[in-house]
């Protein structure tokens, strides 16, 4: 094993995707987020579990991600849950990724690209804007965004939305994501009065598809629960992280009282001890600011003293003994050995796990077991 690599135990992904299946009706269909290279886990290997169990649709966030799962082989159906450029709309097409719409400019550039390509019915979903102030077209305009997709020559394949605050369980937020789903119930009511059939209604990603099965209509979009994270207010047992950040030791050092380790100077050592130095640093994806946070090694925690080097970083272990090339886990599933989740970083951090996980960088080998 290289020193530094992220190991993701695809069982749990699988795991947890049987879990969420479980808590959504049985003609619902699933949409896994598969974007960011599925949060940083590895889109190609993902994606593969996720059709073996037997999930319709992967969501992606940019066309060349699409690219990289067709040339892998995957033939699932292929959301694009952001705008592309103008000049990928060839390659969108030719991949068979389904856009989401909500222009008439972005609409007849998909049915250029796809009369372009000799294609017909290429299926768009409508995207509607009911309060995340992102993308989409406002509810009142969705009936004549409809016929306007369909006059050109453009397959109606769905709607949806987007929800600005379901993960909280604030009562306002409760009450907003309420509404934001009224709304969206509205624009469908719009689509259909234009003579449309609105196709695949979706709009909830990981918590309402967890608590919310009235939001599921036809189809859920689960993000961070597949990765083993309970979204925002929401906890729970059930989920299983996928991934662990793991290293090893490269080198023990005695330091002496009065000597500081690391830039800025920061730490300094109160009596003799000994640091132990770990190959993994921000360009890694451990932040600068994720300095003090403890780290795991033969299963005792050990806080990082001093800053986080790009490629480095120590960890004061007192008088243990501890083995050169010893493993060192920063964060994972419990049988990763690691003390920490993604989730308990990011709350001391003031940020999500989401951004944890995808902050762990290309040259960090994935390792799949
Ligand atoms: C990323 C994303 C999701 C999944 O979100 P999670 O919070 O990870 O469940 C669902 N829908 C859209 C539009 C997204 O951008």
């Amino acid at each position: 094993m290289k020193s530094t690599v992220a190991k993701i135990y695809l069982d749990n992904f699988r795991e947890n995707l049987y879990f969420i299946r479980s808590k959504m009706n049985k003609n619902t269909k699933m949409c896994v987020a598969i974007k960011a290279d599925a949060y940083g886990h590895g889109a190609i290997e993902c994606a593969k579990v996720a059709e073996e169990c037997g999930v319709e649709y992967l969501a992606i966030a940019r066309v060349s991600e699409g690219v990289q799962l067709r040339r892998a082989g995957i033939g699932a159906d292929l959301l694009l849950l952001s705008l592309c450029d103008p000049s990928e709309m060839d390659e969108l097409v030719q991949n068979r990724i389904t856009p989401l719409v909500f222009d008439s400019e972005y609409v007849d550039l998909v049915a250029n690209a796809a009369k372009k390509a000799g294609v017909q019915n290429y299926a768009v979903h409508l995207a509607v804007d009911t309060g995340m102030g992102r993308i989409g077209c406002y509810p009142e305009d969705a009936g004549k965004l409809a016929k306007k997709i369909v006059s050109d020559g453009l397959f109606f394949g769905g709607i949806c939305t987007h929800f600005s605050v379901s993960d909280s369980k604030n009562e306002d937020d409760v009450l907003y994501t309420k509404n934001q789903f009224a709304r969206f119930l509205s624009a469908i009511e719009n689509v259909r009065r234009a003579g449309i059939e609105p196709g695949i209604r979706h709009c909830a990603a990981s918590a309402p598809t967890l608590f919310c099965p009235e939001m599921h209509l036809d189809m859920c979009r689960p993000g961070i629960v597949c990765y083993g994270y309970y979204p925002g207010d929401f906890t729970g047992d059930d989920l299983k992280p996928v991934m662990s950040l793991i290293t090893k030791v490269s080198a023990i050092r005695r330091i002496k009282a009065g000597e500081s380790i690391s830039y800025g100077r920061t730490w300094t050592a109160k009596k003799d001890t000994n640091v132990a130095v770990l190959p993994v640093g921000y360009a890694d994806g451990l932040l600068r600011r994720h300095a003090g946070i403890f780290v795991s090694i033969d299963g005792k925690s050990y806080p990082i003293c001093g800053r986080i080097c790009m490629d480095q970083c120590m960890v004061d272990i007192g008088d243990d003994k501890i083995e050169r090339w010893n493993e060192a886990v920063i964060f994972g599933p419990k049988e990763s050995g690691a003390i920490l989740s993604a989730k308990e970083i990011a709350d001391g951090a003031g940020t999500i796990p989401y951004e944890i996980t995808c902050a762990v960088s290309k040259r960090v080998a994935r390792v799949f077991v």
